[in-house]
This record gives structure tokens, sequence and C-alpha cells, in this order.
């Protein structure tokens, strides 16, 4: 079994490199070189992610995904027209066991740092600017241990509507 595992390995060997050698000697331009795929797709290091906020109080997307540890850049753009004073959005990614009314709730008075809240930290994976319409905003965060988190705008009223589903895949 090994000697003609051997025979078939040296087989292939000789079969490519004549393959080479023959591409080599021809000059025809429709032989490109082939070159083998890995088994499985490699996961990119880092990852780039769009989402939208409109006017009408609404994200174009309500699922987001990522692999855990890899370096997500999410990009947050404001659709919309109105200003940010009377239709901000952000984007907050909230850690797996907050919960999103509390943290809706504890946002609407924190006014001073753009609604959010200064004291739940543990609350939150990663946030990005609140803008208004024309706007845009990124951050760039490593995606969280393998499970489903939400992703909340945290301007007053605006979670019931803006919200979704980050979910964070195993290797
Ligand atoms: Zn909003």
């Amino acid at each position: 079994m090994t000697y003609s595992r051997l025979f078939i390995f040296m087989l292939a060997l000789s079969t490519s490199l004549m393959v080479a050698c023959g591409g080599g000697e021809s000059s025809s331009s429709d032989s490109t070189a082939k070159t083998e795929e890995p088994a499985a797709p490699a996961i990119p290091d880092a990852i780039e992610l769009a989402i939208e906020g409109n006017d009408a109080m609404k994200y174009n997307v309500d699922r987001l995904e990522a692999v855990e540890g890899q370096e997500v850049t999410l990009t947050l753009t404001h659709t919309g027209k109105l200003a940010k004073a009377a239709m901000g959005h952000n984007w907050v990614l909230l850690a797996k066991g907050t919960d999103v009314a509390a943290f809706g709730t504890a946002a609407m008075t924190a006014t001073e740092t753009d609604y959010i809240p200064a004291d739940m930290e543990d609350a939150i994976v990663a946030h990005t600017s609140m803008v208004g319409g024309g706007e845009t905003t990124s951050v760039t965060f490593t995606a969280p241990a393998s499970g489903v988190y939400d992703f909340i705008c945290s301007f007053p009223g605006h979670s019931a509507l803006m919200k979704g589903t980050f979910v964070s895949r195993g290797r």
C-alpha cells in the first residue's frame, strides 16, 4: 500500500512536471496555470459590514454575520435627510444577556453621551457614533465569542423598530 501510494504520488508529480514543461514550451495564450484550491476556504482576518438607517426610523437589514475573532469594520450610513437631533441613528451591539428594553430606557437619559449610557459599558460590545441624515460613521471591533447578539439604535424610542441580530459564527 505504501509503495502504491508512493507510485501514484510520483506519477502525479511527473505528470505535473510534464504539464509544467509543456506549458513553458507552449506560447498558447489560452493555457492558464491552475492553482490548487485549499480544502476549506480560509476565514478572512477582517471583514466589512454595512447597514443603513433612514428617516422612517428603520435599518435596511435585520441580520449581520461575522466569525468570532474577526476584525469587523461596520459602516452605518444615514440615508435620510432629517437632522441628528430629530432622527439620529447609531448602531449599538449589545453584550449577551443585556436586557434590550432596560438598555433602551437607560440610553434615553444619556443625552450628553449621544444616548450611550456611560455606566453600562459591560452591556456594549461595540457602538458607532450618532449620525444625522446624509452622514456616515463606522466602528471597528473584534467579533465576540460565537453566539447571537442584539443590535439596536439607542436614540430615544428607536430600538422598538431599529433592532436586529448579529450572529457571530464559531470557527
Ligand atoms: Zn435611530
